[in-house]
């Protein structure tokens, strides 16, 4: 049923006069506080609501999300495990939450204390040395890599200006090498969906400053090469940079330093369950080799003698990347899942990621093609292909996507990566129990068996069912109406 209060707009809702608070007359002279020319003339055209009016607008928005705490979630690549609200309290505390960047690095040991644990505990987790907590995303943390990466290249003197990286990649790879200043070079995977080397060796020249790869791969395979991939980029005077967004299917198993890599960035929001969807905040921390130390962002945290202090003195530095130190709120939250799973408890997240996948895996290849699916790492990508032929379908994968939707279940990643037509990339996560997988593919293997006609009108329960999802990003209509 379609739920009214919750589609009108706010200033929809206001009526002249009506407030949230109730304060008693002035029993004092008026004062100016402020010279009244720095005072608006007209009042401001906000809404006028009472308190309740308020708290149920915005509950009742709230619901019409799907979220991690209400929905089984596999957005494929993303990593939408449940965050543990203890993670929550711990980063609400006030000597956290309520610290102002500005002040005195003795007023906060305690924060620069976290800060300077958790740089060492990704030191340990991804195998490289040097650690830096400042970038605000993945994305973020590729381009400050790949500017540390430009620096190291031209203190060398070397003209280097290529980045490469595998047509699995994210598109967030081309797009920082891009904006890092080099130019992009697209390697072909093989049919098994690895690293096609021939094609990697033809394009090994002495331009090659960085090789993205992101292992396991977008595919959800771990390419076993990637030892190879290195020794082959690195014998060209190349860097090997680790895109770690898929680093839940590692983590305690392996580690990016020791099959070869030299810079990589972390997911926090992903892989440490820091809550994301909806635009952010994350965080995107990089590690990188002794040798490359040098050129991270500045402040990094540094200890002596039990002090801790944002170190800025580092005259090789590419200078600062974000405002202040960052999105701590994430890394606090990251910091406390690392803590309270410990080593041992982090290997089995990655296990039981990697176990989870493989179960919905052997259920779904019954319903669609998977094609490199006889095993997967943390997420595999199936094909609705077929239906296009079988159903007279011309986007199922899209359709099948929106139809979840009407049984309460987010769908897959749809149509990425690029090189699987109609993928559907499915990612359940560790924290999800076997009766949430077999429902889903239940459901999965019902809208399969429904007519395309009612497939391509779904979602039908939703407020909005299709959008122009192009035209709803970039111009956004806030305003709902009857029509
Ligand atoms: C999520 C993701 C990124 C980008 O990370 P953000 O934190 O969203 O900026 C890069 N590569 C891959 C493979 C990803 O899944």
């Amino acid at each position: 049923m379609r739920n009214h209060i919750a589609t009108k707009l706010i200033f929809e809702l206001s009526r002249s006069g009506r407030k949230g608070v109730a304060l008693p007359q002035s029993d004092v002279p008026e004062q100016p506080v402020i010279d009244p020319q720095f005072l608006a003339t007209e009042a401001l055209a906000l809404p006028e609501l009472a308190e309740p009016d308020v708290i149920r607008h915005f509950t009742n928005l709230s619901t019409l999300n799907m979220s991690v705490d209400t929905h089984f979630y596999p957005l494929g690549s993303c990593t939408m495990k449940y965050n543990p609200k203890r993670n929550e309290r711990v980063a609400a505390m006030p000597g956290f939450a309520e610290i102002h960047p500005l002040q005195p690095d003795d007023t906060v040991q305690g924060m620069l204390r976290l800060l300077y644990e958790l740089q060492s505990m990704l030191a340990e987790i991804s195998g490289l040395p040097c650690v830096s907590l400042q970038p605000a995303a993945g994305a973020h943390g590729e381009l400050a890599a790949l500017m540390v990466a430009a620096k190291h290249f031209r203190k060398q003197g070397a003209n280097r200006t290529k980045v490469l990286a595998p047509d699995s990649a994210h598109g967030t790879n081309p797009a920082s090498a891009r904006m890092a200043g080099f130019s992009f070079v697209t390697v072909k995977s093989n049919e098994d969906g690895m690293v096609d080397l021939a094609d990697l060796q033809s394009k090994l020249d002495d331009e090659i400053a960085v090789f993205m790869i992101t292992n396991p791969n977008t595919l959800g395979l771990f390419d076993a090469q990637v030892r190879q991939i290195a020794e082959s980029v690195h014998a060209k005077g190349g860097l090997i940079y680790l895109d770690g967004a898929n680093m839940n299917a590692i983590l305690g198993v392996t580690r990016p330093g020791d099959f070869g890599a030299d810079m990589m960035h972390f997911n926090p929001h992903k892989t440490f369950s820091g809550p994301h969807g909806g635009g952010g905040p994350g965080a995107g921390p990089i590690c990188v080799t002794e040798e490359l130390g040098p050129y991270l962002p500045i402040p990094r945290v540094t200890e002596s003698d039990g002090v801790y202090v944002l170190d800025v003195a580092q005259p090789d530095t590419i200078g600062k990347v974000r405002s202040f130190f960052g999105n701590v709120g994430v890394l606090v939250r990251a910091y406390c899942y690392i803590l309270s799973h410990g080593p041992e408890g982090l290997k089995r997240v990655a296990e039981n990621a990697v176990l989870n996948a493989n179960y919905l895996l052997s259920k779904v290849k019954h319903i669609l093609d998977v094609p490199h699916g006889d095993r997967c790492m943390h997420e595999f990508v199936a094909s609705a292909e077929k239906l296009k032929q079988k159903k007279d379908m011309k986007q199922p994968a899209m359709d099948i996507a929106k139809r979840l939707l009407d049984f309460g279940f987010h769908p897959p990643t749809v149509y990425f990566p690029l090189t699987v037509h109609e993928g559907m990339m499915m990612e359940p996560t560790e924290t999800e129990s076997k009766e949430t997988l077999d429902a889903f593919a239940e459901r999965l293997f019902h809208i399969t068996e429904e007519s395309a006609e009612l497939l391509s009108e779904a979602p039908h329960s939703t407020i909005i069912s299709r959008p122009n999802e192009v035209a709803a990003a970039r111009q956004p209509v806030m305003k709902w109406s009857e029509e």
